[in-house]
């Protein structure tokens, strides 16, 4: 069954298991998820290694994506390991306090204290604790309970509204970096950017640190504070795509907002030939139930529609009671709801001018393969731009995408529409194209008789110079 949409899925505790991985993939994982907020470089290293490990067996490639933790401010830790608040009552976050009780609490961040002015409302915990700003004295940030409850270790602090300015890259996050590419992944996404700038420097120090294993990864940005917003475009143009974090920036924009701005960012990352996931929640309710509620499976077949690239598991698959299962029912959702996509590929091409030649030979096979009623568009390409363009449209026509870059191959996991394949490297054009066709029959996605839609790049071997469409019946001779 053709799934377009992929599955990003994070691996913990409730998956680090060799055969729970192969299980995971067999069910649709396409994208692993190594969230750097937990765990050690060993414990990320060995999952690293045994997803490669699974897939091989498989006979396929998983891309890999390192999730920096990024400057989450957070409280410290308590006496007892956690305190209950009290609505009406107040409570002290200390820049200066090293062990926390039912009267204060520490911080991670010591500057918070500057960022904050008496009004200010802050978030704890997602949310589920509000505290109203009362007076800042000094390193003291004295507030008043508005929504009590239970605060333990740790938890998460968030300014409604945003505004919070620590800075984008965090100490462990550069040494995250350095462990994430000495994994070898594929993507990193960066927490709580803010602009353009921030990513720019985290691809800098990506770039940096991958020199070494001849890698340069692709950046995702995770959109999660109300700052990024207005600067949304910047950001596209500074990164490979964008995760729609859903967790943070509900915290900071109100959960009501984020349904649009998901849709608006969806649209205008496609816009921008730039990659987007939707993250967070998706399938909450699978951590500790066999079967998702009825809002999930809409919440997951809605984001098909929008057009994202992935959706994402979290803690269902981190750290839940049925990561399997729960990627086999998100894959069904993402199967149904693909189905009822209404595709009008010629409007994307009104009123525009495409000036790129690998654009405008994309374009041209995408619009043949839709009028031809083609069984497949087959891109041989070394970068996989020629997939990128491709897939920022909508088409039932499923793309394959060739490729004797192994890298390539594993990023291209991550693409709508997009099913990467290995072939070998070959400097003779009808040769290349001969290879092509052979591995997409051999796998089964295509047969004699089948109309396909081939592009490829002369000379052989160059990234971004597809220049050439060519459409092949299967069994002709050419
Ligand atoms: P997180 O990011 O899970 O790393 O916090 C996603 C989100 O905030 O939605
Ligand atoms: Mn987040």
């Amino acid at each position: 069954m053709h799934r377009a949409t992929k599955i990003v899925a994070t691996i913990g505790p409730a998956s680090s298991s060799p055969e729970i991985l192969l299980q995971m993939m067999r069910a649709g994982l396409d994208v692993v998820r190594l969230n750097f907020s937990h765990g050690t470089a060993d414990d990320h290293r060995k999952r690293a290694e045994d997803a490669r490990e699974a897939a091989r067996k498989l006979g396929r490639e998983v891309a890999i994506m390192g999730d920096l933790q990024g400057p989450k401010i957070r409280v410290g830790k308590f006496e007892n390991g956690k305190v209950q608040l009290t609505p009406g009552e107040p409570f002290i976050l200390d820049a200066n306090c090293e062990l926390g009780n039912d009267e204060r609490v520490g911080l991670d961040y010591k500057d918070l204290p500057r960022d904050l002015k008496p009004g200010d409302v802050l978030l704890l915990n997602d949310g589920l604790i509000v505290l109203t700003v009362s007076r800042v004295i000094g390193e003291e940030i004295h507030t008043v309970v508005k929504v009590g409850g239970e605060l333990s270790n740790n938890k998460g602090i968030n300014r409604q509204g945003g505004g919070l300015t620590a800075p984008a890259l965090t100490a462990k996050d550069m040494e995250d970096i350095r462990t994430a590419m000495s994994i070898g992944v594929d993507y990193i996404a960066v927490s709580f950017p803010k602009n353009a700038t921030d990513m720019e420097m985290a691809r800098q120090l990506a770039n940096i640190a991958g020199m070494p294993y001849g890698i340069k990864p692709k950046m995702i940005a995770k959109i999660e504070r109300a700052e990024a917003i207005p600067a949304l475009q910047g950001i596209l143009d500074a990164s490979d795509g964008i995760m729609v974090a859903r967790g943070d920036l509900a915290v900071e924009v109100g959960n009501a907002a984020v349904p649009a701005l998901q849709k608006r960012m969806i649209r205008m990352a496609r816009d921008s030939n730039k990659l987007v996931i939707t993250a967070t929640q998706m399938m909450e309710s699978m951590i500790h139930a066999p079967v998702p509620t009825r809002a999930e499976v809409s919440d997951v077949a809605n984001a098909v529609l929008d057009g994202t690239d992935a959706v994402m598991l979290s803690a269902e698959t981190a750290a839940g009671k049925y990561p399997v299962q729960t990627i086999e029912a998100m894959a069904a959702i993402c199967v149904e709801a693909e189905k009822s996509e209404h595709v009008e590929l010629d409007r994307d091409f009104l009123d525009r001018t495409f000036t790129r030649i690998d654009q405008t030979v994309a374009m041209g096979a995408l619009f043949t393969a839709h009028h031809l009623g083609a069984k497949a568009i087959v891109a041989l390409t070394e970068s996989g731009a020629t997939a990128l363009w491709l897939s920022r449209h909508w088409t039932h026509v499923p793309i394959f995408a060739l490729t004797p870059r192994v890298g390539s191959e594993r990023a291209m996991a991550l693409f709508r529409n997009v099913t990467p394949l290995a072939i070998e490297p070959n400097s003779d054009r009808d040769q290349a194209l001969k290879q092509a066709v052979e591995v997409v029959v051999s796998k089964g996605f295509a047969a004699r008789g089948d109309m396909v839609v081939l592009t490829v790049g002369e000379p052989m071997g160059q990234a971004g110079g597809t220049n050439t469409l060519k459409i092949v019946r299967i069994g002709d001779p050419y």
